[in-house]
């Protein structure tokens, strides 16, 4: 019987085992402490824009991630609500204990899944091949697989930075991951050094929250998952403050002997989650900084302060955050510090995020130069999904950039690169009017068929609720929308002239119909009044009228689009020498060979790679083909 067995417990490793056991295959998860499964190491929220979109899109292929924070989290927000339906994120704060205990719960009950706790040493091949049979652990047992999804984070040779202080250890309090780093490294892998850091904790007790400003969560909050029945957990606010000038000065002050800028790190960091230290020295006009005060549990006295990242020593860092209003008898529970890990080249993946030249291995999550949990959540369900189609012999799943920021992400990964920390931005999706995330479950139905994961109860409400969006739609062409119509005196009041009539698409299409205007015709259609939450109502009319809206734009898409997609169709043969190709400047050259585009496609979007490049490649391959 094949085997999967996938290394770590973090988001990435959640994914991973949970789907390919839902597939049908034999899973192990080997994680190093079992306790820790599903840790968030920084912030103990999930999604936001671009971030809540790869929830979406992965709950809709039967992704824990959506599930566990519908049942875990204390305070849900959608952020970009009036900016419109594509770019709206979902954002929720976690209890971090029920997280954990959570993902863990939801794994123990996987059927073909076995939690193992141990730490792997390295991988074993068959004697004197490269036919993988398993992972050694460090106390010398072998685990028999035939795939391998590796998912290990920050832990491969990690080392914490605190002020002049450095510890080799994965995570605050837990070990690094050497052994199985130096095989990887002995494989002849790229591998970089990358960084990010994490924010002081401070005892609830010691914050006067009656100065801070009060940041209530929507009300009724919405859950993230398409399949959740609701949201048990009781809600709590959040809390905003702001730096003052003593912490900045506090901050420049000790600039030296932050381990960020005394010069003892070599690892390159988040753009997008700067530290404190950073924030003060490249944008010194802003004047002050927002912090956001969350709570980590209910069951803990722990809060967070998301935004103030540091690698200042703890002393410096208690003045600092006793600078802030409310702060100033804090008391902290745990220090802020930094990391830094190896990762690996992500262009040295294929397009289903297994290693080149290492048959029946995966990478997944921040070891492939990535930084946060959705998009190792994103990656982990990929390559879990990737690793058990590889077994039975079936082709990848790769998504398109037009068909999921999952997509995007694996496409930007492999095909660029990333000599950052990689994070998820709706900046990244040209496409992005056809990615919005209440859409998901439709746009990824027929990829969730052919993954086979979600249950059939879960899979028919999905095609129920698709059927029910095109029932609608194609009542609003029919309608007709006169005078002595329903929808006559609605159309009159908004300010429409109706001189021929019009259908309710068209009238819908109009911008002076606003979201009341909308109900009050929807209403008239049959089988709209069914009963339902109001926020999912209102959520169908927003999607209604945003379909109808940009039909045109999403038109003139779809026809860019297939001339793009008929050149990811053409491969390029793993044996054809680009060397061959004259014509070309030896950077384009270069970039070639450091890439090894798969499709033309993928060729097209290497940064400085030119359309003749591609012309003349295309030539080539055709060719190649005729010899
Ligand atoms: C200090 C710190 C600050 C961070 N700051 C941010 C931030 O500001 N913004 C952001 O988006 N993200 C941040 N992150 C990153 C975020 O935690 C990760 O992106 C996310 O958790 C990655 O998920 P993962 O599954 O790849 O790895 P992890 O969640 O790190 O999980 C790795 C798992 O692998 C296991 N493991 C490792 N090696 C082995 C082995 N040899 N054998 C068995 N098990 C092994 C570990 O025990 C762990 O369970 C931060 C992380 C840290 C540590």
């Amino acid at each position: 019987m094949k085997q999967v067995v996938v290394i770590g417990g973090g988001h990435a490793g959640i994914e991973a085992a949970h789907i390919s056991a839902r597939m049908g295959m034999a899973t192990t998860l080997l994680t190093m402490n079992l306790d820790q499964i599903g840790q968030m190491s920084c912030n103990p929220s999930i999604g936001g824009v671009g971030k809540g979109h790869m929830v979406r899109e992965l709950d809709a292929l039967g992704g824990a991630m959506g599930r566990l924070i519908d049942a875990t989290g204390i305070h849900f927000r959608i952020l970009n609500e009036s900016r419109g339906v594509a770019v709206r994120g979902p954002r929720a704060q976690a209890d971090k204990v029920k997280y954990r205990s959570a993902a863990r719960r939801l794994l123990e009950r996987t059927a073909h899944l076995k939690l193992r706790q141990g730490t792997a040493a390295g991988l074993v091949w068959r004697d004197g091949t490269r036919e993988l049979c398993g992972v050694e652990l460090l106390d010398g047992s072998v685990l028999p697989c035939d795939a391998v999804v590796v998912t290990s984070g920050t832990f491969l040779n990690g080392r914490i930075l605190i002020g002049e202080r450095r510890l080799e250890a994965g995570r605050a309090g837990e070990p690094a991951s050497t052994h199985l780093a130096e095989q990887l490294r002995s494989l002849g892998l790229r591998h970089r050094r990358l960084k990010t850091g994490t924010s002081p904790r401070v005892a609830r007790a010691s914050i006067q929250f009656q100065r801070l400003q009060i940041q209530p969560g929507d009300d009724p909050p919405r859950p993230f998952s398409f399949f959740s029945a609701g949201i048990p957990q009781p809600q709590v606010p959040c809390h905003i403050v702001h730096t003052t000038p003593e912490t900045e000065a506090i901050v420049r002050e000790n600039l030296s002997r932050s381990s960020l800028y005394g010069g003892h790190i070599e690892g390159v960091g988040p753009r997008y989650c700067p530290s404190i230290e950073d924030k003060f020295v490249k944008f010194p006009d802003k004047g002050r900084h927002q912090i956001f005060v969350e709570p980590e549990s209910l069951e803990t006295d722990e809060i967070y302060l998301a935004g103030l990242s540091t690698s200042l020593p703890p002393e410096v860092q208690t003045r600092m955050v006793r600078s802030l209003p409310g702060f100033e008898a804090a008391e902290i529970l745990r220090p802020g510090y930094a990391i830094e890990y190896d990762s690996f080249d992500p262009l040295q993946l294929h397009r289903d995020l297994s290693v080149e030249g290492l048959d029946g291995i995966w990478f997944a999550g921040q070891i492939n130069g990535t930084t946060g949990y959705e998009e190792a959540a994103g990656q982990g369900l990929l390559a879990g999904i990737n690793a058990v189609r590889w077994l039975r012999q079936q082709e990848p799943v790769v998504l398109g950039r037009d068909q999921a920021y999952l997509g995007v992400m694996v496409d930007d990964l492999v095909t660029k690169g990333t000599d950052e920390p990689y994070r998820m931005l709706t900046a990244r999706a040209e496409h992005r009017l056809g990615l919005a995330c209440d859409l998901a479950d439709g746009r990824l139905l027929a990829v969730a068929r052919e993954v086979g994961a979600l249950d059939p109860e879960d899979l028919a409400r999905v095609e129920t609720r698709v059927a029910r969006r095109e029932r609608m739609r194609a009542q609003c062409d029919q309608a007709w929308v006169t005078q002595t119509s329903p929808f006559g005196p609605i159309a009159v009041r908004a300010g429409i002239r109706l001189e021929s009539g019009l259908s309710l698409s068209d009238l819908f299409r109009r911008q002076q119909i606003g979201p009341a205007d909308a109900d009050a015709c929807l209403a008239l259609l049959e089988g709209w009044s069914e009963p339902q939450p109001d926020w999912i109502r209102a959520s169908e009319r927003d999607l209604m009228l945003f379909e109808l809206r940009y039909a045109p734009y999403r038109e003139r898409e779809t026809r860019f689009l297939e001339g793009q997609r008929a050149w990811d169709h053409v491969r390029i043969p793993s044996d054809l020498r680009v060397e061959h190709l004259h014509g070309i400047s030896r950077e384009v050259m270069e970039k070639l060979i450091l890439h090894r585009p798969e499709t033309l496609g993928q060729a097209s979007r290497i940064p400085g790679v030119t359309p003749v490049a591609i012309t003349l490649l295309h030539l080539l391959i055709h060719r190649s083909r005729s010899i």
